[in-house]
């Protein structure tokens, strides 16, 4: 189920530089028009995004791992485990596409890909922090709902 998200959105992401993390937060507020809004915690306990480093990413840049979902099917912790190598993985795109599958509502391992010729940040490899006209028209679907709403069942 994609359910619209709170806003703001609240991230925890306490071993990257706040700048990095803030590169893929403005990216999706600047996506959506300002409809998504970030917000950078200290307290992983606050966070609806918690991104960590681990080696349990192995042969991908990230994973994510839901791991608390409410009654309602929103989903209130999330971690992202990162790889710390390859250093192709750049650390502001890789935040920005998870943060695409778990804070914006792109889910899925497949569903919430872009193809390749869009050349956005959701496809499975990319390689720039852009978006392509199809998933600025999705992104924005989902989020011109008032913050609850079921989207996808
Ligand atoms: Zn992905």
């Amino acid at each position: 189920m994609i359910i619209r998200g709170e806003s703001p959105l609240k991230v925890s992401a306490p071993e990257w530089d706040p700048t990095v993390v803030r590169l893929a937060t403005n990216f999706w507020e600047e996506v959506t028009q300002g409809k998504a809004q970030f917000q950078i915690v200290d307290d992983p306990l606050q966070a609806h995004a918690v991104l960590k480093f681990a080696e349990i990413a192995e042969g991908f840049c990230a994973i994510y791992q839901t791991n608390n979902i409410s009654r309602t099917g929103l989903v209130i912790l999330t971690n992202i485990s990162f790889r710390r190598q390859p250093a192709s993985c750049s650390e502001a795109r890789v935040i920005a596409h998870e943060l695409g599958h778990t804070l914006i509502g792109l889910l899925g391992d497949t569903k919430g890909h872009t193809p390749t010729v869009y050349g956005d940040v959701m496809m499975v490899s990319a390689v720039a922090l852009a978006s392509s006209p199809v998933l600025r028209e999705v992104a924005n679907f989902i989020w011109s709902y008032p913050p609850g709403t079921p989207i996808i069942d």
